[in-house]
Formats: structure tokens, sequence, C-alpha cells
């Protein structure tokens, strides 16, 4: 697998959470959690999941109490550092379809709509610009392989009558919107926007605050023990509750129960320096969002500055789902791919120099969809699997818990995120063997493409392995 070296070392924190923190003064951290505090909701983890959870259940039932603990700062997991790419499942509708069927993809579909205008609902109501932009997402071929994608993902909206959600853009129309060599025809999505995700993610903090949820932050949970109550014990204190939400990420995936259903990956970003002409030289002046049709995609949008930022979905694995592993956040050759993307797919940004790079853990379910249930026999609830896209579905997670907690049968219970028995992945040590093997040689296969030659028979072959085996993660 060939890997560059990068420009810059991948930083322990996003450019996103130090803008964010800059551009809101000094506001305090929150006090740690000290002695014993009984509540009826408790949430675990100050992302977009456990924020969205909170701030629901206080619009709908003002009198509950919650107390929500935080490891670190709200904001400091892959909340504050993520692309900020929001769109729901219109561009996903062929991993819907397999997982879920025509009226489950429709229905998860549609709650991705409801997803978007509620961000959006909170972005014009917060009191803070969290850079919220309705510009679409433009995903594009860039090879010709790539290219061969189109039609299929055309017909498969088109067969679920929606096709008022994808249209396709000429070669002259994708280089109106942003000008490359490289790129040919493409695709546009308009239910897409982006955001500063860390602004987000702080911006529903205060939110949180503003509802009287009681917030600890630097407060990690040490184990949560289930009952009636429950109680989550932490390195000076305990929560007593009835009802507990785990909102922890890639961290869920260490528990027995979440394990068989989740694999760990990352994700990793480069953040250009303000580049205003090449931005205007390359027609890229609108809103949109970029991405490839690589399997292992390249992503990518703009800043309010001007800056350009570019990801790379290919990180390594983790074995047995380990969330902390230090190469699901500093692999310099993840960020060497994301670069290189840069620089291949944007070449009037050729010259600019990198600001920072970081990466993150990325749960991906063996389904690549989320899901959001409660662990049998007790009151602990839970959001996992968002697989590399959950700044929309995140706002569906909040939504969806506290129905859970409340034992409210809704719009948002029902859907299959809550409801869909979960598809298991092989255990250890076949999972993370297959897997890296499987990500090898899929990333020699879409490199070969990129460089217009032919990928090694055996990368070929192993490739196509998720396809023969029925697989519906690693399929190209
Ligand atoms: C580099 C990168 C790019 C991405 N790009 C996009 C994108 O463009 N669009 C998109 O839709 N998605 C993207 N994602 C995915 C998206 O960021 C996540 O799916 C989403 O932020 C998950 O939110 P969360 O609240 O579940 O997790 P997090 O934001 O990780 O929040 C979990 C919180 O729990 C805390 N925590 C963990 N363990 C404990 C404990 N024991 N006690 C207390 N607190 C604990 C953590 O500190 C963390 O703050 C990207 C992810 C990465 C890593």
């Amino acid at each position: 697998m060939r890997s560059s070296l990068p420009s810059v070392d991948p930083s322990d924190r996003s450019w996103w959470l130090d803008e964010a923190l800059k551009s809101e003064g000094n506001v305090p951290t929150a006090a740690p959690l000290e002695g014993e505090c009984t509540v009826d909701v408790a949430i675990v983890g100050g992302g977009f999941a456990g924020l969205w959870t909170a701030l629901t259940l206080k619009r709908r039932r003002p009198d509950l109490s919650i107390a929500l603990i935080e490891a670190s700062i709200c904001g400091s997991g892959a909340s504050g550092k993520n692309g900020g790419k929001v769109h729901g499942y219109w561009s996903s509708l062929g991993t819907a379809v397999q997982a879920l069927g025509r009226n489950g993809a429709l229905a998860i579909a549609e709650a991705g709509d409801w997803a978007q205008d509620g961000i959006r609902t909170f972005a014009s109501e917060c009191g803070r610009d969290i850079w919220w932009r309705e510009g679409g997402n433009l995903v594009v071929a860039a090879t010709s392989r790539q290219e061969e994608k189109i039609a299929a993902i055309v017909e498969q909206a088109r067969e679920l009558g929606a096709e008022d959600h994808v249209t396709v853009l000429s070669v002259e129309e994708v280089q109106a919107r942003c000008a490359s060599p490289v790129f040919r025809r493409g695709l546009f999505y308009p239910d897409a926007a982006t955001v500063h995700p860390a602004r987000l993610a702080r911006a529903l903090r205060q939110a949180v605050i503003d509802q009287g949820v009681s917030l600890f932050e630097n407060t990690p949970m040490l184990s949560v023990t289930p009952g009636n109550p429950s109680r989550i014990k932490t390195p000076r204190g305990q929560i007593i509750a009835r009802e507990v939400v785990l909102a922890t990420n890639a961290a869920l995936s260490e528990r027995r129960e979440i394990r068989p259903h989740v694999s760990i990956f990352s994700s990793y970003v480069v953040m250009t320096e303000p580049a205003q002409d090449q931005l205007a030289s390359m027609n890229w002046t609108g809103d949109e969002g970029l991405a490839d049709l690589r399997m292992f995609l390249h992503y990518s949008r703009k800043t309010e500055d001007n800056r350009v930022l570019m990801g790379s979905g290919s990180g390594p694995v983790s074995y047995g789902a380990h969330a902390q592993a230090r190469h699901l956040t500093h692999d310099k050759a993840s960020i060497g791919r994301a670069e290189a993307g840069l620089r291949r797919l944007l070449p009037a940004l050729r010259d600019i120099p990198l600001a920072r790079a970081w990466g993150g853990a990325i749960d991906v379910s063996a389904d690549r969809l989320p899901f959001f249930k409660t662990i049998p026999d007790t009151r602990i609830h839970y959001a996992c699997g968002f697989s590399g896209h959950g700044v929309n579905a995140t706002y569906i997670a909040g939504q969806c818990l506290a129905s859970l907690v409340l034992n409210e049968r809704d719009r948002w219970s029902g859907l299959p995120f809550c409801t869909r028995p979960l598809p298991s992945l092989p255990p250890e040590p076949f999972r993370f063997t297959g897997a890296s093997a499987i990500r090898s040689a899929i990333l020699a296969c879409e490199e070969a493409d990129e460089q217009n030659r032919g990928a090694p028979a055996l990368a070929r072959a192993v490739a196509a392995l998720p396809k023969l085996l029925g697989l519906r993660i690693g399929v190209r």
C-alpha cells in the first residue's frame, strides 16, 4: 500500500476545537463530579449524541433532573473533530436497502430529513454562528471506475422514487461548481449541509446548561451497574439514576453486548491555510461539500475563512475493537493519504501549506447503519455504529434515545435504528485480520485505479471477498 509522508504531523486536537474555544472566549470548564448525585437520567458522553439526548429530554419533559458527565470537555471527541458534512441517507440508499429493504431505507432517509430540519432550527436559534450552510453535496467520479458507479446509484434512487434527491451532473456542470483536471461526471445531492462541528458541539453544551442539565466535565465513567436505580461510578463520586444513556461513541465497542456488532476503523483529515484566490480560480465559490466515489472516500469542504478540509476514511482498524489505540489518532500514513487526496483532487491547492492534521476512531457497524437500543433487562440505553456518518445521525440518536428513556412509542422509536435485529461481525482474531487484509487490498486497488494501472491480482482477489461472502462492510 503506497503512502506518502505528510507535510504535518498528526495533532491531538482539531483545528475546529481550537477555533471554537477561542471564539467563545473564557467559558469555564464545568467542575468534575464530587460526591453523590441522584437524578432521573444520567447521560455519559458530551458529544453530539449525549448533548442532543439531554436537550431533547429537557424539551419534552422539563421536569426531569438530568446529569451529563464527560471524560474531558464537551466536543473533545469525534463531534469536535469531524468533517462537518451533514447529510442523511439519500446518498446511502444502496447500503440502506441492503440492510433494511425498500420501506426501511425510505424511513431512515425521511428521518435524515427530519434531522436536517432539527439542526437547521437549532442553528438559527442557538445565538451563535455555527457556520451552518446548506449548499448540497457534490460527489465526483475521479477515475473511470468511479464513473461506472454513477448509473447504479441513479437507478437505485429511481427504483425507490427518490430521483428528486440526486441529480447527475455532466463534466461541465461539475467543473462549473469545482474545477479539477481529474473530475469527471458527478452527482449532486441537494439535501446536504456543512457545519462547524466544534461550534455546534459547544453551542449544544451551552444549550443544555441553559435548560438546567447538571454538567460535569473531566468526569470519566469508571463503571455502570444496572439496577433500579442504576449506579455510575466516577473517580470521586457516583450518580444514582433511574435511566442511563451511554453516548460514548467508539468506547462503547468495549462493552460485551455491543462488541459483536461494531468494528473500529479510523478517519483522518488535513486542514489547509486560507486559499481564497485558489478557490476562486477553481470556481469553488459555493457552499457545497465535496466527496469522491472511492470506497475509502475522500471528503472535503471549505471553511468561512477559505480553508479546505480534506479527509480520508482509510485509517487503520483496531484489534478487539479497542477504541483508545494510538494508531486511530496518530497514523502518519493516513494523514499522508488525506494530503495526497487534497493535492490530487484539488491541484490548484498544490502549494497551499497545511495548518493542522488529526484523526479519530470510527465505529463501523456490521451493516454500516447506527443502532440505538436498550440493553436487555436494564434501563441503560445507548447509541452506536455511526460508521463515519454521525453529524446528522446523532440528532436522530438524541430523539430516539429520548423516546427510549421515556418509553414513548413514536416516529423515532419505531425507526429501524431502534428496532432492527443487529447483524454480527466475525470474532477476533478473524475480524481484525480479515478487515486489515481487505482494507489493504482495497487501498491498493483504489490507488492503482487513480494511477490508471491494473491492481495486483492478489489485491483484486482479496478486495472482492466481502461481496462474495455477502458482507456489508468493505464492499467496493
Ligand atoms: C476525522 C473524522 C471525520 C468525520 N467526518 C464526518 C463528517 O464529515 N460527517 C459526519 O456525518 N460524520 C463524520 N464523522 C463521524 C462523526 O464525527 C461521529 O459519528 C459523531 O461525532 C459521533 O458523535 P458521538 O456523540 O457519538 O461521539 P463523540 O463526539 O466521540 O462523543 C463521545 C464522548 O464521550 C466521551 N467519553 C468516552 N468515554 C467516556 C467515559 N467512560 N466517561 C465519560 N465520557 C466518556 C468522549 O470524551 C466524547 O467526548 C467523522 C469522524 C471522524 C473521527
